[in-house]
């Protein structure tokens, strides 16, 4: 039988062990599978899951071609972008928003499991590998969220990834270009038109001289249909913005992911 001491030492040691667990997952937390414990959240398999979203896609919202057609060229630009055109110049995404991605994404999201960021920092790294010198001159801005959400949530996932993409690109980093003025409805179900008429009139510039004359590197979480981006680019060359490029951790892809 344990001592009274020893019962207090045990259970202060599984309290310890949880805290750890939580902060060092023992297994994937994607499929619960073997990792290596200390400094991974995913296991080899689903890192290898994520598929980066690469060439053939829409020049400009980057979504991914569809093999079934044959598309000619590098410069294609998709049906969506030719029949109503985004505000944004270029838009690109390091994967599909599939379980393996919605998961990670989740886990710091809603779960602020804030350890998943060196998953997402190292999946950013080995994407801009191939084009370390992607938007170089540019300004990296991320979506901002309201002030309320950010109250409720306590952190701002696209500033993390915002300012991991500064990191890995070597581009200045600028936090407040933008400010949320509007608390908007969840989007989950909304169509495009929807979502489109649900978040205008969300931003304004902070100080416009942050923004005028600067090309921009928006950054947010997932693109959906785009109109969170689309909105906040329109804001961004309302005020005299150059070039807006947008970057996704995710991507919704009709018939590839799921919607949030
Ligand atoms: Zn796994
Ligand atoms: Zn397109």
């Amino acid at each position: 039988m344990q001592t009274r001491p020893g019962k207090i030492v045990s259970s202060v040691l599984r309290g310890f062990r949880r805290i750890l667990d939580f902060v060092f997952p023992q297994n994937c937390i994607a499929c619960d599978g073997e990792i290596q414990v200390g400094k991974h959240f995913l296991c080899a398999d689903c890192k290898a899951d994520i598929g980066f979203i690469r060439q053939p896609f829409c020049f400009q919202c980057g979504v991914p071609a569809d093999l079934s057609y044959a598309y000619p060229h590098e410069e294609f630009v998709c049906g969506v972008c030719r029949k109503n055109p985004y505000q944004f110049d270029q838009a690109r995404s390091l994967g599909f928003y599939d379980t393996v991605l919605r998961t990670t994404i989740h886990h710091f999201k809603y779960r602020r499991q804030m350890g998943v960021l060196l998953e997402m920092d190292y999946l950013l790294e080995k994407y801009f590998e191939e084009d370390s010198g992607y938007c170089q001159g540019f300004t990296v801005a991320p979506v901002p969220l309201h002030f309320n959400k950010m109250k409720e949530r306590g952190f701002d996932q696209a500033f993390l990834i915002a300012r991991q993409v500064a990191k890995t690109l070597k581009l200045p980093l600028e936090g407040g270009m933008l400010r949320r003025v509007k608390a908007t409805e969840p989007q989950a179900t909304m169509t495009r038109t929807e979502r489109a008429r649900n978040i205008k009139g969300a931003f304004e510039v902070n100080r416009p001289e942050l923004v005028s004359g600067k090309n921009i590197l928006l950054i947010d979480d997932v693109f959906t249909t785009g109109a969170t981006v689309n909105e906040a680019a329109k804001t961004l060359k309302k005020n005299g913005a150059g070039k807006v490029y947008v970057f996704t951790l995710g991507r919704v892809v009709v018939g590839k992911g799921v919607g949030l």
